[in-house]
């Protein structure tokens, strides 16, 4: 679908290429519990947060004032955050207070603009050279174009100008590029600000800016060139939340340039997060980044869930892809509300899946100053995750309207012809039975078509409507067109069933339960035990059910639904939904004990659904047994009774050199027995670099021995481990000391299924023959992507020590070693604590995170397994092994006597 719009906007001869688009004049009311929470959330923070918090434009009148004050990095992004979320509000509250009180915010904030155009807090000899004062005025850039999309204030307008030039003298017109400012992922997001100013000004010094930035994105980021080659965000050099923001450049550069690598390359990402990142709750980031899977208990920060919701409002525009709605939906009725206390009095920095609400005024108090008592990164943020409902709740499109948003609401928009429509939407839902009534009210009889949301989790969504209109399905939309006038209704009945998924890694044995889109909890204020004794629960029996809500409670603090469900030992669990969960301080749960699970046997992994591939070498990879003779079908969309390649293939991949014509494309896996996955959507484009060769897969590993050994390598003689995968060895000379590393490339590669979690332990007897200077280098690493290695032995300036990057650093304490001279060195890890012996003796220890989940799937010996860059170690090593489990002292020290 997204792929005709795209031809018809083209054919149209428009130059913006976006298949939808927000309508800003639109005026929404929305009722239920959400609406309430709207609405304290004006009254409890937006309007009294300026004057309560007076700093936050203090602080940019007193920046050149004595003493210097001291601010976090961001400070400058306050303002900014604080009014891009009033502004959305506004399109959405009945609170006549707020639009003064914005106008009044606006009017002092350019009041403290200086001569040059600078906008940020910190002093004049560092206008824009540091901290993250890119990332700062981009916020308040953005902020300000809004404010002016909703007035059309040309001093606002020229304030974002006046800046914008600023940041054009600071980083275009002489050799100082935007690079040069550091902090790469924040301060390089002030692209996307500076897209939208062009198509507004079509100021060409913009647009060149924009080349630059894209140019230094090879050298941070690297976002174009990674999405286009398909990589996932998380294994990007820059997978911080805060480069979300830098994506939404790649809309703004496709938006003017019209060139659909940019298109292909933000589509991939999107659907890598989405496919890998985004949990159960609908936020965003682990310990604020990507990491490749939702199942880690790291913080879960509202403002990465913000840009993430932002990311998906692009994703929206630019494709109409239901997809993109469905995770907007799941992300506002989960993750932001529950971001957000009931009350409207403040909102958290971590989300958890599990765990308590903790407000972010004293979770990250030390972003608070005097002035700025309640001020942070996510109090400021937090209502665009609510006020963004303005932007995709209903929008509109080249044929009509579409609806994505089901809720009690009512929307005053307009057709473009500036015809007007009030929409209105009566129902208990996402609590009630699921029936949704949707009232149509052009002003004037109308023909257009009205596109109806198909949330993914009901594909069988029933809608009916008036006779006078007709209705066809398009992908993830029922389109419901003629001519509409007087009042017309559609009736939409959605299955509100139980569904359950799975937890994967450390939270395997637990599943948590979706009632529609609301994610259920457990919450100790609604059950008489405690997180410990949850009873296990039976999906086969649960999975599908229709669960009987109790009568609601009443108060700020009562839940949006509660329910009963039996556990396998026949004591009742209370559910409620996740945005109310821990509201009252107490502790909740959303991934439950749970037994007979179902689990997918056939999962298609590569392309993803919706992936944009080249034309030529695409791969495609799904979860088989590796014995599998599977079939695999590769179709033009439509047209499943002709596919175009069907071949038997095992190992779960299969690489097709093509090359295949573009356009919409299918594919499935169909096993031996008959079984098999549903056809699932990808694009060929042919603007995508065609790859050549398959990429190389590592044959798979063998799990742990019974001694625990997972690679077990005298290295005496030859590479082949005695246990274990070799992946491959280069610059090494076999000896029968030991292999004999170059130190320029010199480095063996092992293959790994998994890498332990708790307790591990890494091997070898060394002899360095020069230390390296000026860097570091491995005796052994299993370093996978950036704060991502479960365990490296790392020579630096003569000494030894054991470290491990599990999104921070830990090290041992270095110990001196001799040049020339043979010593055994054992890095052991157990629990907490990470021990190095040298020569058999425990000679330094670390604490160290007890569990570390990380990516790693191979282990280099003299080298970085997958590191480009320079860390070789000239060196002989032997008697190289790996273990699954830790090793007592007693071992290691009979491993470091034998020879
Ligand atoms: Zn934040």
């Amino acid at each position: 679908m997204a792929i005709t719009s795209l031809f018809l906007l083209a054919a149209a001869g428009l130059s913006d290429p976006l298949a939808c688009d927000s309508l800003p004049t639109a005026r929404f009311a929305f009722g239920g519990p959400l609406g309430e929470r709207i609405e304290r959330d004006v009254g409890a923070w937006l309007l009294p947060a300026p004057t309560a918090n007076p700093g936050m434009l203090e602080m940019l009148r007193t920046r050149d004032r004595k003493p210097e004050p001291q601010l976090v990095p961001w400070a400058g992004e306050f303002a900014g955050k604080y009014l891009t979320s009033a502004v959305l509000a506004l399109r959405m509250t009945r609170e006549p207070d707020l639009e003064r009180c914005v106008a009044r915010f606006v009017d002092d904030l350019i009041s403290t603009q200086a001569e040059d155009g600078y906008l940020g807090p910190f002093p004049a000899r560092d206008r824009l050279l540091g901290n993250w004062d890119l990332w700062g005025h981009y916020h308040v850039m953005l902020g300000l174009l809004l404010w002016h999309e909703r007035t059309g204030s040309r001093p606002v307008l020229d304030a974002c100008i006046r800046a914008a030039d600023l940041i054009c003298r600071t980083y275009l017109d002489g050799s100082r590029r935007v690079f040069d400012a550091g902090s790469h992922e924040m301060n390089m997001a002030v692209i996307h600000v500076l897209g939208a100013l062009y198509r507004k000004t079509s100021n060409e010094r913009y647009l060149r800016l924009l080349r630059e930035i894209e140019r230094d994105w090879e050298r941070a980021g690297d976002y174009l060139r990674a999405g286009m080659a398909g990589v996932d965000f998380y294994k990007t050099p820059r997978p911080r939340w805060e480069s979300l923001h830098d994506l939404q450049g790649l809309v703004e550069l496709y938006r003017i340039t019209g060139d659909s690598r940019y298109r292909a390359a933000f589509v991939n990402l999107w659907r890598s997060i989405a496919a890998l990142d985004v949990h159960n709750t609908g936020g965003f980031s682990s310990g604020e980044q990507a990491v490749g899977h939702p199942y880690s208990p790291e913080p879960i920060e509202t403002c990465c869930t913000i840009a993430w919701m932002a990311l998906s409002v692009d994703m929206l525009r630019l494709t109409l892809d239901a997809a993109a709605a469905d995770a907007l939906e799941l992300s506002t009725l989960n993750a932001m509300a529950g971001a957000q206390h009931p009350s409207g009095r403040w909102w958290t920095y971590n989300t958890p899946m599990d765990g308590v609400r903790e407000a972010s005024a004293h979770s990250i108090a030390f972003q608070a100053r005097a002035g700025t008592p309640e001020l942070n990164c996510c109090s400021v943020n937090g209502p665009r995750g609510l006020g963004m409902l303005a932007e995709w709740a209903v929008m509109a499109d080249r044929e009509g309207l579409v609806i994505n948003f089901f809720g009690p609401m009512k929307a005053d928009v307009a057709l473009q012809d500036g015809t007007g429509v009030v929409i209105e939407e009566a129902t208990e839902y996402p609590a009630g039975s699921g029936e949704v009534v949707i009232a149509v009210r052009p002003e004037r009889p109308a023909k257009f078509a009205l596109k109806l949301r198909k949330p993914g989790w009901d594909p069988a969504a029933r809608f009916t409507h008036s006779a006078e209109l007709t209705s066809r399905d398009i992908a993830g939309y029922r389109v419901i067109e003629g001519e509409w006038k007087g009042r017309r209704e559609v009736r939409i009945a959605l299955d509100m069933k139980l569904r359950a998924a799975a937890g994967e890694r450390r939270l395997r044995g637990r599943a948590s339960l979706f009632r529609g889109p609301i994610l259920l909890a457990y919450d100790q204020r609604w059950n008489a035990f405690d997180e410990d004794s949850i009873p296990q629960l039976d999906l086969r029996t649960l999975v599908g059910a229709r669960m009987q809500l109790l009568p609601g409670e009443s108060g700020v603090l009562a839940p949006w639904m509660k329910a009963g469900v039996r556990g396998v030992d026949g004591r009742e669990l209370v559910l409620c939904d996740f945005a109310s969960a821990g509201a009252a301080g107490t502790r909740y749960r959303t991934w439950l004990p749970a037994v007979n699970f179902e689990r997918p046997q056939l999962v298609l992994l590569r392309p993803r659904s919706g992936e944009a591939v080249p034309a030529a070498g695409i791969l495609f990879r799904w979860e088989a047994d590796a014995a599998a003779e599977d079939r695999i079908e590769i179709v033009s969309a439509g047209r499943p009774e002709r596919p175009l390649v069907a071949r038997g293939t095992g190992a779960g991949r299969f690489f097709l050199a093509g090359p295949l014509e573009p356009g919409d494309m299918e594919w499935r896996v169909i096993r031996p027995g008959g079984e098999s996955t549903a056809m699932q959507r990808f694009i060929v484009d042919a603007a995508l670099p065609p790859r050549l060769e398959p990429p190389p897969d590592p044959p798979p590993a063998p799990g742990p021995r019974a001694d625990g050994v997972l690679i077990e390598a005298p290295l005496r003689g030859s590479a082949e481990p005695r246990y274990g995968r070799l992946v491959d060895s280069a610059g090494v000379e076999a000896s029968a000391d030991g292999a004999v590393l170059d130190g320029e490339r010199g480095r063996i590669r092992f293959t790994l299924r998994a890498f332990p979690a708790r307790d591990y332990a890494v091997v070898a007897r060394v002899r360095v023959r020069a230390f390296p200077q000026g860097r570091i280098a491995q005796v052994a690493s299993a370093w996978t992507g950036p704060m991502d290695d479960p365990l490296r032995i790392v020579v630096e300036g003569g000494k030894v020590s054991a470290r491990i990057e599990a999104r921070a650093a830990y090290a041992t304490p270095p110990v001196p070693v001799e040049a020339g001279k043979w010593f055994h060195v054992a890095a052991v890890k157990t629990g907490n604590k990470l021990t190095l012996f040298v020569d058999g003796e425990a000679r330094a220890s670390a604490d160290v995170p007890e569990e570390v989940d990380s990516e790693a799937r191979s282990v280099g010996v003299g080298g970085n397994p997958n590191f480009g860059g320079n860390e070789f170690l000239a060196a002989t090593i032997a008697d190289f092994a790996v273990y699954a489990r830790a090793l007592s002292g007693e071992e290691v020290h009979r491993l470091a006597e034998r020879r």
